[in-house]
């Protein structure tokens, strides 16, 4: 009612006192100069010295290592200095486990393989992490380990660590980056590594380059050529499994698996004289993973037999040593201010026919050969 209303009205409450002064609180000490000391050396504390990293990574303390990993992630020079002094008190803990690369095509299943056979591997008394060199994730769509929802059961296992794939640089920044990161994570007890790679493209090779072991996923029913993966990738495979071999798909699985094998026959003797295995699996229905474990257990034994595990190690670590170099040396040069003042110039000479290829080569490296002799 209108009348009823009115009188409810707050201002016509006998209480009401209108504007009124509320008593007063006690006033702040103002900021003194020795408490924002304090402060600053408080905070200061917070970020930890190489040795408290050092020590919590032996320790296996997930929060630290996840924390060193993203120093060695960072491009920021100060924060590159800690890592590398991180990863070289690392060294002598890490290498004692199993790198074991793994690709597919996006679809394939490798995230819920991850799962199924990271399960299997903690199961058994294993720690295992899980990392990803990923060309494409400056999509976020498709990027592979981006999806929280992936991995559901691993990414809450205490003994499984999973890391995302560094967004920021080049494959080869990201593949160093990667290497680093599988030095840390080594020096955390974690016995087992897998990375995860979209078989489509360069980045097989960079994995290539540091694991011990390369599986390929693949489907039924699907041409290579569908599955977009190249004829060079198969010949890096240690094994092939065809995934999603399950329900009415079981039959075509193993005619797949028959018809890999019998190309995987054409192809010339692997330096390591192992002969690839092809095997079928359902990561869902969590089948014919103990076989893939069995099989990667076989190799190891036979590679660690002839020698060739550690021969295969020691020409990583010669590789990423040039790998670095060329890096480095590529930046050097072509991010130089001289050097891309004269590019444009050259390149316009070149094509117009006015000087040749190497001659316009020559002397933009004679440029810069100056140019290091005047630094
Ligand atoms: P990724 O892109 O290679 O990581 O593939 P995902 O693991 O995300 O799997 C892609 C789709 O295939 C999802 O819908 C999965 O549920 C499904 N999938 C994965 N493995 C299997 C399998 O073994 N059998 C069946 N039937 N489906 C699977």
């Amino acid at each position: 009612m209108i009348g009823d209303h009115h009188h409810q009205h707050i201002e016509n409450d006998p209480a009401y006192l209108g504007l009124n002064v509320n008593q007063g609180i006690e006033p702040l000490p103002s900021v003194s100069e020795d408490s924002v000391k304090r402060f600053l050396k408080h905070k200061k504390k917070r970020s930890l010295s190489v040795q408290q990293y050092v020590d919590g990574i032996l320790n296996g303390d997930i929060t630290i290592l996840s924390q060193a990993v993203t120093l060695v992630e960072s491009s920021k020079p100060e924060h590159q200095e800690i890592a590398q002094e991180i990863i070289v008190k690392c060294l002598p803990f890490s290498g004692n486990s199993v790198r074991i690369g793994i690709t597919g095509v996006p679809g394939v299943g490798k995230s819920t393989f991850i799962e199924a056979m990271g399960k299997h591997i903690t199961s058994n008394g294993h720690k295992l992490a899980v990392l990803a060199i990923d060309p494409s994730s400056e999509r976020t769509k498709g990027s592979i380990l981006g999806d929280k929802t992936r991995m559901e059961d691993l990414s809450i296992d205490p003994n499984a660590y999973i890391r995302p794939s560094p967004s920021a640089g080049s494959l080869g920044g990201v593949a160093r980056k990667t290497r680093e990161i599988i030095v840390l994570c080594e020096a955390a007890g974690f016995n087992h590594i897998f990375i995860e790679t979209v078989g489509v493209g360069q980045s097989e090779t960079a994995v290539n380059s540091m694991v011990d072991f390369f599986l390929l996923l693949m489907l039924a029913g699907a041409g290579d050529e569908l599955q977009g993966i190249k004829r060079g990738i198969m010949e890096m495979a240690d094994a092939i499994t065809i995934n999603k071999a399950d329900g009415n798909n079981i039959e075509k699985a193993g005619l797949a698996r028959v018809q890999y094998m019998n190309a995987l026959h054409l192809f010339p003797a692997t330096e390591s004289g192992w002969k690839p295995k092809v095997l079928t699996c359902s990561a869902y229905m969590k089948t014919g993973i103990g076989e893939i474990w069995e099989t990667i257990d076989e190799y190891l034994a036979h590679v660690k037999g002839n020698g060739y595990f550690q021969h295969k190690r020691n020409e990583q670590s010669k590789f990423w040593m040039y790998e670095t170099i060329n890096e480095h040396l590529r930046n050097s040069f072509y991010q130089n201010e001289q050097i891309n003042a004269l590019m444009e110039e050259s390149e316009e000479k070149v094509l117009k026919e006015e000087i040749s290829s190497f001659v316009a080569a020559k002397k933009l490296l004679d440029l810069y050969d100056q140019i290091k002799r005047n630094i």
